[in-house]
């Protein structure tokens, strides 16, 4: 089985835009927690993120919630 294109996910292109707005800071762990509404497909192997999610930026200098 061929695995789907990423790109489908609806919170790729919300992490992306987030991101051209909150540029990464250089030497710093940077991670992305997404959380799905109770409903979106992703979560329930119905195919492609299709939800709005909450996407929460956090590294070792503090936390940033979008
Ligand atoms: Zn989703």
């Amino acid at each position: 089985m061929q695995h789907p294109p990423t790109t489908a996910h609806s919170y790729l292109a919300k992490q992306l835009r987030l991101l051209a707005v909150m540029p990464l800071q250089r030497g710093i762990v940077h991670v992305a927690t997404v959380a799905h509404d109770d409903w979106c497909d992703a979560l329930h192997g119905r195919g492609y993120c299709n939800c709005d999610p909450d996407i929460r930026f956090t590294t070792t200098e503090g936390t940033n919630n979008n």
